[in-house]
């Protein structure tokens, strides 16, 4: 049952006078139930909950890790239909997304549980003393990754399920051994106080200790920026626009011990339509293109926003299918009334920008919350020398950059500020004629993918979702998949430290049985 309370810990908590509720964008009408902000005081206490329950988190075993995890995964399953209404009533998004979205949240907590019941993720590595070294005797030194402490998490709008509540940074930090607390995304506070509900039974089924987890409510950005600056926080996990994610990242480095925002952002997902692939089968790639912008009403951060190629009859025969087709989509509703003003008044500033050409827009009538699609073209050398045109319109919106020759669009591609994906359109193994373009694109993307579509993003090891900034804050992280947990820890080192008072991870005689580096021989081997 939904109460519109925030968690601190186990303790439902609504202190606070300012209230909020949700949206139906579909309906064009407020949700019924009524969230109560988190007060200063609760802030604080989800905190020092936080920082209490981090010291006794931090020793659970992997196994005990795994439990509360599969526990988590369990109890949002037994959610079942009140989950899925709620998360439906508050997006407009189709029961089947929920569902989906759903089992990939469900996924991917197993997946971590996996890791940590394993336990090899935390990279131990041993060297072993030489007491008769010469010059100098060397001492025996063990390493492993531990938790760097209490974590903020933010969710993006788009993906109430799976990078919110219970979603991929959580995961990663619980399986980490670090407390999470949740700054709830406004716009899907009731799905976001279910899931919650699902972490604190799970965690008190498992024997968590109280604090490992907290959801606070909060209608504006102030009790996201009060979180960021509490003292008992060390790391926090971020996803959703350029503007917010950078606003949290420079309040962190402000503070008087700076700690590391992971932030994934906005992204316009280049895709490059190569010569060869625009003649063969160009009006193919425009129907499939014109889906891809407009799936899930261009909310997704893949979205690829941005199609680049080298002009011409091709070119322009391209833009006029991938004009028409586009228009023959039934518009759809975007998340929230919010997120359709963002996207009308970025549209807006888009098509105010001198030689930018409209391609097409969707015209008749479309009911409040729904968007209309639009294809944009222009020049290479006016994208280059205009950076307002590299921004995100988050939404069903695409430019379609039209360069002078390879030599431009390498140029294009050089400007273009980091992205999550980068796109190769090819055929006949023309690929290898434009080294110089797709070793541009590897500079500016996280993943670069070869003839197909930057929407959907697999949850797998070797999945990279992160990039240069700004589509992220440190390129050296993934924000999807197992190892999206190596940014919850640090590594520590143990010097001439008794064997039974080591973690059992580093033990002489490996208890765990896990793989570790032992005087740079990779062995699961006792010493
Ligand atoms: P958003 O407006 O940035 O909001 C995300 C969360 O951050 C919300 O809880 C919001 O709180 C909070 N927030 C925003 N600005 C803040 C500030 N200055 N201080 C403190 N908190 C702040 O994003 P959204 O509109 O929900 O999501 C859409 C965006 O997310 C798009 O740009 C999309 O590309 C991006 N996205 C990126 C990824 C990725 O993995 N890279 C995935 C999905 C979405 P309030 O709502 O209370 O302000």
């Amino acid at each position: 049952m939904i109460t519109g309370k925030n968690y601190i810990g186990t303790a439902l908590s609504a202190k606070g006078d300012v209230t909020y509720k949700t949206f139906n964008p579909k309906l064009n009408t407020e949700n019924q139930n009524t969230f109560i902000e988190a007060t200063p005081a609760e802030i604080e206490m989800a905190c020092i909950l936080a920082e209490r329950a981090f010291h006794r988190f931090k020793t659970y075993s992997g196994k005990d890790k795994a439990e509360f995890l599969n526990a988590i995964a369990d109890e949002i399953l037994a959610l079942d239909d009140e989950l899925i209404q709620t998360y439906c009533s508050e997006t407009g998004l189709p029961e089947g997304r929920a569902k989906g979205e759903r089992g990939r949240t469900v996924g991917q907590l197993r997946a971590f549980a996996e890791l940590v019941a394993e336990g090899s993720w935390v990279e131990a590595s041993i060297d072993t003393a030489q007491p008769e070294r010469q010059p100098m005797p060397k001492s025996d030194i063990r390493k492993m990754m531990v938790p760097l402490g209490p974590v903020v998490v933010f969710g993006a709008s788009n993906f109430p399920l799976a990078y919110s509540t219970a979603g991929g940074d959580t995961a990663a930090a619980l399986a980490a051994g670090c407390p999470v607390i949740v700054k709830s995304h406004p716009m899907h506070a009731g799905t976001g106080e279910l899931v919650a509900s699902a972490i604190i039974k799970a965690a008190e089924r498992t024997g968590m200790p109280n604090g490992v987890f907290s959801n606070l409510n909060s209608s504006g950005i102030e009790v996201g920026a009060q979180l960021v600056k509490r003292p008992e926080i060390k790391a926090v996990g971020f996803t959703g626009s350029i503007k917010g994610g950078r606003a949290l990242y420079d309040l962190a480095a402000q503070r008087e011990e700076p700690i590391p925002v992971f932030a994934e952002m906005g992204s316009i997902n280049p895709v490059v339509i190569l010569p060869e692939a625009l003649k063969n089968r160009g009006e193919a790639l425009a129907k499939t293109y014109a889906s891809s912008i407009t799936l899930g009403t261009g909310q997704f951060c893949t979205n690829p926003g941005l199609i680049l190629g080298i002009k011409g009859d091709m070119l322009s025969n391209f833009i006029t299918k991938l004009s028409e087709e586009i228009i023959k989509i039934e518009p759809t509703c975007m998340l929230h009334p919010n997120i359709i003003g963002a996207y009308k008044s970025n549209k807006e500033k888009a098509l105010a920008q001198p030689e930018l050409t409209l391609s097409v827009d969707y015209a008749s009538e479309v009911q409040a919350n729904y968007a209309r699609q639009a294809i944009t073209t222009v020049k290479g050398s006016t994208f280059i020398e205009n950076p307002t045109l590299h921004q995100e319109v988050f939404g069903p919106f695409s430019m379609v950059v039209q360069c002078e020759n390879a030599t431009q669009l390498e140029q294009v591609i050089s400007n273009l500020e980091g992205q999550l994906t980068g796109t190769v359109i090819a055929d006949n193994n023309e690929a290898s004629n434009y080294t110089e373009v797709i070793s541009a694109l590897q500079n500016r993307v996280g993943r670069i993918i070869y003839n197909g579509v930057p929407t959907g993003v697999e949850v797998c090891p070797s999945m990279v979702h992160g990039g240069p900034y700004p589509s992220s804050t440190d390129s050296r992280f993934t924000a999807v998949g197992i190892h999206s947990i190596k940014r919850w820890v640090r590594p520590f080192s143990y010097q001439d430290w008794p064997n039974d008072l080591l973690p059992n991870e580093l033990k002489n005689e490996n208890p765990l049985g896990i793989s570790r580096l032992v005087n740079n021989q990779q062995t699961t081997m006792k010493l």
